[in-house]
């Protein structure tokens, strides 16, 4: 019912889907000049190694040994068969998941995080910004700067900042410092767009300092590819030849990337990305260039996007609340290799309560997507009578949100 490997099976190169998509991805453009950016326009925010990994067609990028050998404090995670789910489900389905949230900071963020530290500080960095919405990044990046030496600054939204104290304590802990954002507009609640507008200004003004994206880059999803690499190995321990669905929750795309990517250049692998209703971008956006904050200082990415001045309704699943999706995603479901779903809050708790009382574990708000849309497909293939293999990305622990499964079990929960 579990697969787990040895420290050495993590893998040694990362895997870019680049050069295999079947349409090429667009540029980003520069904000003032909207010709395609080059590496000199962002060299003053990122480190030239993580610069060349977003614009790079290699299929395969090694992984630098520091960063093994911090993965490997918890990698490879473990592939689970979710069998008292399936049973209850009555389903003829075989459910696996990909459990990354056995990371020290309880999600999959460190695998980007790590390497972002890294670079950074062979660049002779002293200092990274960035921007946190409910504390996910913001603590897997205070994690990985500690081990690094670097300084961390995170710019919290205000809104979590006042209501999840033990994110920000988590930051603090590992040496981060926390300020609540925007900086400049004390009275208001915040959004993800305006803290990594915040970010950004603070890392173009030092010297000393980068600036750092949690996902949505490409080098982000490539960081993340060691889920999804991982999980076909385990698969194959597993005696399955293929999954026929990987399905993953998507806020920015880049725990769905690490697990899904991996599979795009195979025949016969369904890919599904689920969103919530209330920050529907892949199901309700537009497909066209935005910026990526919301005072127009980064780069136009083209995704599909709500608008970079949508505020997205402050829903739990706070790492799911972004106007824009990866650009790799966003190609995907454009040509047509991914499919995308939106479900709201009500029906994406009522399946972690189902999962909590099956399988033990209490997932992340985000990752009560994914579980939803794993239900509904393993239903519908008791329905066909089907033996169908679906995996998909157990991107976090709630362990830190009870609070909203207190709204939940006590009727408070927005339906939305
Ligand atoms: C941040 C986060 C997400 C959403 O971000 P992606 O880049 O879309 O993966 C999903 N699940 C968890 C647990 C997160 O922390």
């Amino acid at each position: 019912m579990r697969w787990t490997m040895p420290p050495d099976r993590v893998p040694e190169a990362w895997f870019n889907v680049v050069p295999r998509l079947a349409q090429p991805i667009e540029p980003a453009l520069h904000p003032g000049t909207r010709q395609p950016a080059g590496p000199q326009d962002l060299a003053p925010l990122f480190p030239m190694a993580l610069i060349l990994q977003e614009v790079s067609t290699d299929p395969w990028i090694d992984i630098p040994g520091p960063v093994l050998d911090i993965l490997r404090l918890w990698r490879p995670t473990p592939l689970i068969r979710a069998r008292r789910l399936e049973q209850a489900l009555d389903t003829p389905a075989r459910i696996y998941y990909k459990d990354e949230s056995v990371s020290p900071a309880g999600s999959h963020k460190p695998n980007t995080a790590v390497p972002q530290a890294y670079y950074n500080r062979e660049e002779g960095i002293k200092r990274i910004a960035t921007e946190t919405g409910a504390g996910q990044w913001g603590s897997a990046l205070a994690f990985s700067c500690a081990l690094f030496g670097l300084k961390c600054k995170v710019y919290m939204v205000r809104a979590s900042y006042q209501q999840k104290p033990y994110r920000r304590l988590m930051m603090e802990t590992w040496g981060g410092e926390v300020v609540a954002s925007p900086v400049d507009q004390p009275d208001s609640p915040g959004s993800l767009g305006m803290a990594i507008s915040d970010a950004v200004r603070d890392a173009g003004s030092r010297e000393d300092t980068h600036y750092s994206l949690g996902s949505v880059l490409n080098h982000v999803l490539l960081h993340q590819t060691v889920i999804g690499l991982e999980a076909k190995e385990q698969l194959q321990l597993a005696g399955e030849e293929k999954p026929d669905l990987v399905i993953g929750c998507c806020g920015g795309g880049s725990n769905l990337g690490g697990l899904a990517l991996p599979f795009v250049p195979d025949e016969g692998v369904e890919l599904l990305a689920v969103e919530p209703t209330s920050c529907a971008t892949l199901t309700t956006g537009k497909f066209e260039y935005d910026f990526g904050d919301t005072a127009g200082l980064t780069p136009l990415l083209s995704m599909y996007t709500l608008g970079h001045d949508f505020v997205p309704p402050s829903i739990h699943a706070g790492g799911l609340r972004y106007h824009g999706d990866a650009p790799i995603i966003s190609n995907l479901v454009h040509t047509g290799r991914m499919r995308a779903s939106a479900y709201n809050q009500t029906a994406v708790f009522e399946a972690a309560i189902q999962w909590a009382r099956t399988q033990g574990t209490i997932p992340a708000p985000e990752t009560a997507h994914a579980i939803k849309a794993t239900i509904d497909a393993a239903l519908q293939a008791r329905e066909e009578g089907k033996e169908k293999v679906i995996l998909f990305g157990y991107s976090g622990h709630g362990l830190l949100d009870l609070q909203a499964y207190d709204d939940f079990l006590t009727g408070k929960l927005a339906g939305s």
